[in-house]
């Protein structure tokens, strides 16, 4: 059994120019063949047509950076983030249905206490319930007086080694290491670095040993250097990176994941933490200088993926600051689909529409290579070759 769905046009995700009125075949949960309806003639098997014709068709889209739990419009992050298990699970479900409905199919999770995240991933993939595919990383690996510090802080190489191997244990795709400090939070300056580089190496070291990787957030000054050299592979906000930080990014073939709407949308930091006159001061001027350096990092060639940081149901927004800051659409596109699937390591199964990958796509009704706002207007999703909104 086949289903053709007839576009409007499919743009793939590779960068390749759109295929006007193209078919994308779907046998089970994967992508049989892409092309013009008439490559599709003479083939056999049952064929369930579907008519897209009024709809642009990409591939579903992947936020490189999320948590579950936190509505930054809510203030006190990491209280939100520290609340009961089975609190934050129900309060994760609306947030979930929110990135959903934006077009995420594909949602990599950089931080929960109780391992909530790894309980919901199991969730979707039973079917209990609709959401994104997840990629989790257990509890976020956290200094007691760093950025981040919610219930578990990890001191010392032995305790990130015994929590790098406890979060895998459980069932964690990845490390997330924070180390520098944040945006939203007022204990320490934005260029704190809480850890050592013998720390940073031993969460590498962990990950690697286990086939994985470190996520880590760092916004600049020295921990972004100590990612650097103790070779993190992705760069979560990198608010901060200066042109050698960058320099060693591109050399190095790490990633930067950008986190935008958190900083800049009205319902993000500023809605109640624009109370506490700390973060309301680093918040606007840090504004100013992500502008300017992402400008040079969209420029420098650096690996790019984006993520909407707890700002549900975003991405498209994150995608509008991109271009703003001096990317094509066509940059916007690969850093939510093909590029953030190549920085999650996914790119063999998701990112773009090719034969042999997971079926994952979405309709617009609008073209999103003439204006970028288009991307906010999804009206479906397909996930694992089931329509699911
Ligand atoms: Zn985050």
């Amino acid at each position: 059994m086949y289903q053709l769905i007839k576009s409007k046009a499919i743009l793939d995700g590779t960068g390749s120019a759109p295929i006007p009125e193209g078919c994308l075949l779907i046998q089970n949960d994967r992508i049989a063949g892409i092309g013009k309806e008439e490559e599709f003639a003479g083939l056999d098997g049952i064929v369930e047509m579907v008519d897209c014709t009024s709809h642009y068709i990409l591939p579903g889209l992947i936020d490189s950076h999320n948590h579950l739990s936190i509505v930054p419009a809510l203030g006190d992050q990491l209280g939100q983030m520290a609340l009961p298990p089975g609190r934050n699970i129900l309060r994760s479900l609306p947030n979930i249905q929110k990135s959903l409905q934006s077009g995420v199919t594909t949602m990599r999770i950089v931080g929960e206490e109780n391992f909530i995240d790894i309980d919901i991933k199991k969730a979707i993939e039973e079917e209990l319930i609709p959401g994104p595919r997840l990629l989790v990383s257990g509890r976020g690996l956290v200094a007691s007086n760093g950025h981040g510090a919610a219930l578990t802080v990890s001191d010392g190489e032995e305790e990130i080694r015994r929590h790098a191997r406890e979060n895998f244990a459980k069932g964690a795709d990845l490390i997330k290491l924070f180390v520098t400090g944040g945006i939203s939070s007022s204990k320490t300056g934005i260029d704190f670095c809480s850890y050592s580089s013998k720390e940073v190496r031993m969460a590498v070291e962990e990950a690697d040993r286990y086939g994985s990787y470190v996520a880590a957030h760092a916004h600049g000054g020295p921990g972004l250097d100590l990612c650097i050299e103790e070779g993190v592979r992705t760069i979560e906000h990198a608010a901060l990176i200066n042109e050698s930080q960058l320099e060693g990014v591109v050399n190095k073939d790490l990633w930067i994941i950008g986190t935008f709407s958190i900083l800049f949308h009205e319902t993000g930091i500023e809605q109640t933490d624009f109370n506490d006159p700390v973060i309301k001061d680093k918040v606007l001027r840090t504004r100013e200088i992500v502008s300017e350096n992402f400008h040079r990092v969209i420029h420098s060639g650096a690996n790019l993926a984006l993520g909407t940081d707890s700002m549900h149901g975003l991405l498209a927004y994150e995608m509008e600051c991109l271009v703003r800051f001096g990317a094509t659409n066509i940059q916007a596109i690969s850093a939510v689909t093909k590029h953030a699937a190549e920085a999650l390591r996914i790119e063999d199964r998701l990112g773009t529409l090719e034969k042999g990958k997971i079926a994952d796509f979405i309709g617009l009704p609008a073209n999103p290579l003439d204006d970028i706002k288009n991307m906010s207007q999804v009206e479906f999703v397909y996930k694992n070759g089931k329509q699911i909104t």
